[in-house]
């Protein structure tokens, strides 16, 4: 059942993401009772699991040294029941397939991850993954009915939304108290335990959703599906500077669009097509009627008709896809980037208030520019949440440093805006040993408590969520003279799957 063969490990040592480390053993389990028995055999021996899914999540919570536990391949099983809205969807069924499945009856599962094609339903719900639809209809939690988790003592349990079952983890009155006061106030929040949603809802669920299997391995989620609205209209929006642009976003959000994208100049400047402008919205509006979406749009318009230097609107999908576009060719351009520019994900998924974006992006600037970094800055406007690919060139010395300087001031940055570096991703190893910086010692104490309530021997992601005692941003990067070695084939194909996105790749595939 565990491959120890070294060119499997080597095919298991890099996910998306900035690090390559390698495990002990790969574990593919066909079914829930090969996890159970996985989960035992790791109790009984103290060997270590990291539950991953299609491997594509950014800050390492899907390495580790340990036993890689594939959960992306024997976990398909999806049935759509339209009348109660709702998908039930094996752990490795991509937010693609449950979207193919649901949309015959008209229903979808709204937050939309651009990694859709690859992200499995338990890869999900362990980051609270979200997208651009994220600004109207949140991150994944609040699409998570139920999930089943294998737990480590081996028990298979089902957590439902609703029940508030006697959990393994409980707040006192004094916690209850520090956790509104500690806990940021972003939009988006995919830093450690979801102890403010959770002290809201009395429901595991919460604790699970976003725990980036540090507290059980999920192999089933129950899904609530939404109504598809019939129909689109959206605006692409040009600004002339950050300070216009900032203005301008919770005009657009009092509007209730489904989507507000942003792309720097940073990131325009790789795509020959763009509009040349500082930075450009791209807006979707839903609506039930095709008058009420024309017309929304045309509000967005005239609201910012003095700020905004360019504007070009659709009045319909195929119109939207085409503004669009813009948004699509910047990927290929970044991945056709010379070979000593990788792109690193390091800084990759800051969160602050909306009213701190154009301080936010300009900070960014700032600090890249300060570290001699470049650097493509896009995301979520809507949200005040913003994506970074920091793009050093490899063969100048002192680039790692660059990075880990970078992580500092950004850091630093998000703390004093009030945010939190991660809206989507997770914590993973990157960031765990920051979160006390943002969250301070009294709530990382209760993530310390929760992780014991659920795993008290430390099976699950050591080093992920809690961090390691030698914890480092930059260590074990996949770049550089330090970089584990692995086979140079594996490697190439590990590149390849990274520059084409290919994570549904089944990695053992790499192997041969
Ligand atoms: C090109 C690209 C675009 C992306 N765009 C987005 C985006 O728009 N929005 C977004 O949110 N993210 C995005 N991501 C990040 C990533 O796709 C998400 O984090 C996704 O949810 C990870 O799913 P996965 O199946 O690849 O999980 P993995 O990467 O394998 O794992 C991620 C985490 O989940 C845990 N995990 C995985 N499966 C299970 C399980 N069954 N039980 C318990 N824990 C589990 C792992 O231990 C790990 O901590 C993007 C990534 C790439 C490469």
């Amino acid at each position: 059942m565990l491959v120890t063969d070294a060119r499997a490990r080597a095919a298991y040592a890099e996910a998306a993401g900035i690090y390559r480390i390698l495990p002990a053993a790969v574990a593919i389990p066909e079914n829930r009772d090969d996890v159970v028995a996985l989960v035992r055999q790791a109790t009984e021996s103290g060997m270590e699991l990291v539950p991953r899914g299609a491997g594509s999540g950014m800050p390492g919570g899907n390495l580790g040294t340990g036993v890689i536990v594939d959960l992306s391949i024997g976990f398909g099983g999806l049935t759509v029941d339209p009348h109660n809205l709702t998908a039930r969807a094996g752990a490795s069924v991509t937010w693609a397939r449950v979207n193919e499945a649901a949309k015959p009856y008209g229903l979808r599962l709204p937050p939309d991850p651009s990694s859709g094609d690859f992200a499995t339903s338990g890869g999900m719900v362990a980051t609270n993954a979200a997208g651009p639809r994220s600004v109207r209809y949140g991150s994944m939690r609040r699409w998570v009915e139920a999930l089943e988790v294998v737990g480590a003592d081996g028990s298979v349990r089902i957590l439902e939304r609703g029940s508030r079952s006697q959990g393994r983890f409980t707040l006192t009155p004094d916690s209850r108290l520090l956790i509104p006061a500690r806990f940021p106030k972003t939009r988006k929040n995919s830093c450690g335990y979801a102890l403010d949603r959770f002290a809201e809802s009395g429901d595991e669920v919460d604790l699970f959703v976003g725990s980036e299997g540090t507290l059980g391995i999920v192999t089933e989620v129950q899904w609530k599906l939404d109504p598809i609205p019939p129909h689109t209209a959206g605006a692409a929006l040009g600004f002339a500077d950050l300070e216009s642009m900032s203005e301008a976003v919770p005009y657009l959000v009092s509007l209730t669009p489904s989507a507000i994208e942003l792309l720097d100049e940073t990131l325009l400047r790789f795509v020959p097509e763009a509009p040349s402008v500082a930075c450009l919205l791209l807006v979707e509006f839903e609506r039930e009627d095709a008058a009420a979406a024309r017309g929304v749009v045309g509000d967005a318009v005239r609201g910012l008709k003095t700020s905004a230097v360019h504007v070009e609107t659709a009045v319909n999908r195929a119109g939207l896809e085409q503004l669009w576009s813009v948004r699509r060719l910047a990927s290929p351009a970044l991945a056709r980037l010379p070979a000593t520019q990788r792109s690193f994900q390091i800084v990759e998924d800051g969160c602050v208030p909306l009213d701190a974006l154009g301080a936010y992006v300009a900070g960014l600037r700032a600090a890249a520019a300060q570290r001699n970094i470049p650097v493509a800055i896009f995301g979520h406007a809507g949200d005040g949440h913003v994506h970074v690919n920091a793009l050093p060139d490899t063969t100048r010395d002192g680039w790692r440093d660059g990075l880990a300087a970078l992580f500092e001031d950004v850091t630093a940055l998000l703390l004093r805006l009030g945010g939190v570096p991660s809206g989507e991703h997770g914590v993973g190893r990157l960031r765990a040993g920051v979160l006390e910086q943002f969250y301070g010692k009294a709530v990382v104490d209760l993530f310390r408590g929760v992780k014991r309530a659920y795993d008290p021997l430390s099976i699950f992601n050591p080093g992920v969520i809690i961090p390691a005692n030698d914890w480092s941003p930059v260590a074990a990067l996949k770049m550089g003279a330090e970089a584990a070695v692995i086979p140079d084939d594996i490697a190439t194909r590990l590149r390849e799957v990274e520059r084409s996105a290919a994570w549904a790749t089944p990695k053992l595939e790499l192997t041969r």
